[in-house]
Formats: structure tokens, C-alpha cells, sequence
């Protein structure tokens, strides 16, 4: 999948709505200290479907909303839209938004959509908040010190067959459940008789 604009309002440092253009290649972005640079890598991780505050250095979820400062009052609201192309030439728009005390929600080219719709396509795209090609502070550091395990999944969400265990646990549950109500039938059939 090719990334093509980030755009963000309220999130984290950036109260103001923003939009960046990611063209294709490596993309670095560069600045001075706390200038922003791993909050924009966290609003790509963010809307990619990341729920886990520890990885986006906060402590809750609604903690990426922009909390204010001396100047300027905190925001209600906090709302990443990412779009792209993907290999088949569609173009896809995701958005996430997230209020006080109302959760997070995500649509997808306009329609309301669930986090795990978000997660599988982009897991199927080999890319994703967990994707590689996501290189944050630290992370280099990170690959080395990896267990054969860590590196195994880092290979599968390279490799774009991450969607597919998600895939597998969600056939093997309905397998169990319908081999639950299989047994249920027939133990029902044997009071028939
Ligand atoms: P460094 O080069 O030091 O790693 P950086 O460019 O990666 O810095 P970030 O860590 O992305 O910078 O941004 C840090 C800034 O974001 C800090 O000034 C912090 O106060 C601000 N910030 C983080 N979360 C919020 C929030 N919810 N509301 C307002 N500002 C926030």
C-alpha cells in the first residue's frame, strides 16, 4: 500500500489541523527536539488501529487528545484521517476519532467501520501500527535485541500474512461454536427419539 496524505486535528502537539504528504519511497522526518516528529509516527500507528496507550507514551487512550497548554485550552476531540492506495489501485481513507468519554470510533471511505476491519486490511496490506516499515526511535535497537519469536512476527507483518492468523483464530472459534451447537442438536435429536 502506498501512503498518501496524513491529516490531523488535535492530536497530541498538533491542536491545529495539519496535513502532510507522504510520497513514495523512505520517508524521514527531521526537527528539533520535541517538535513533534514521533507524535506524527504515532498518529499514522494510531489510526492504523494502535490501542495500546504504552505505545503511544501515554497512560490513556484519550491522553493523545491535545491537552492544552499555557495559551491554549485543551480539545474535546482528537481525529486522524490517513488515505492511500493500495496494490489494486483503490484508494482507501481511513479516519479515527476519538472524544472525552465517548471512546474511539473509525470509518472507512466514509463508512462506519470496526477497529478490526481497520486492523485486517492493514495487516493484509503488510503494513500496520506494528508494520516494520514504521521506524520509530529506538527501534533498530529494538530489532537486534529481538527473540527469534519478536523477529518471526516482525517477518509476518513484512510479509502481509499477519491478517491471516487473525483470520484463523476468528474460523477456529466459529469451529468450536459450531461444533458446540452440533452436539447440543443431536443431544436434542436423542430426546426426540
Ligand atoms: P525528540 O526529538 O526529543 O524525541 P520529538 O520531535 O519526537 O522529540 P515528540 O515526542 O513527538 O517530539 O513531541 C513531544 C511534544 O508533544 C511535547 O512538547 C509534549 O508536550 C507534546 N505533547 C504530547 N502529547 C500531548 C498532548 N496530549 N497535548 C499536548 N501536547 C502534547
Amino acid at each position: 500500500m502506498q501512503l498518501g496524505k496524513l491529516r490531523l486535528s488535535g492530536f497530541k502537539s498538533f491542536v491545529e489541523p495539519a496535513t502532510l504528504s507522504i510520497e513514495p519511497g523512505l520517508t524521514g522526518v527531521v526537527g528539533p527536539n520535541g517538535c513533534g516528529k514521533s507524535n506524527l509516527l504515532e498518529a499514522i500507528r494510531w489510526v492504523m488501529g494502535e490501542n495500546s496507550p504504552k505505545s503511544m507514551r501515554s497512560g490513556g487512550m484519550e491522553d493523545v487528545i491535545f491537552a492544552g497548554t499555557a495559551t491554549r485550552p485543551p480539545r474535546d476531540f482528537a481525529e486522524v484521517v490517513l488515505s492511500g492506495t493500495r496494490s489494486d489501485g483503490d484508494e482507501l481513507e481511513v479516519m479515527r476519532r476519538i472524544e472525552r468519554g465517548a471512546g474511539s470510533a473509525y470509518r472507512l471511505n466514509g463508512r462506519d467501520v470496526r477497529a478490526k476491519d481497520v486492523a485486517l486490511i492493514f495487516a493484509d496490506a503488510a503494513t500496520g501500527a506494528h508494520s516494520p516499515a514504521l521506524v520509530s526511535q529506538g527501534k533498530i535497537a529494538q530489532v537486534i535485541a529481538a527473540k527469534p519469536t519478536e523477529r518471526r512476527q516482525m517477518l509476518e507483518e513484512a510479509a502481509g500474512i499477519a491478517g491471516l492468523h487473525v483470520r484463523r483464530r476468528d474460523a477456529e472459534a466459529k469451529l468450536r461454536q459450531t461444533e458446540a451447537n452440533l452436539a447440543r442438536l443431536e443431544d436434542l435429536m436423542a430426546g426426540l427419539d
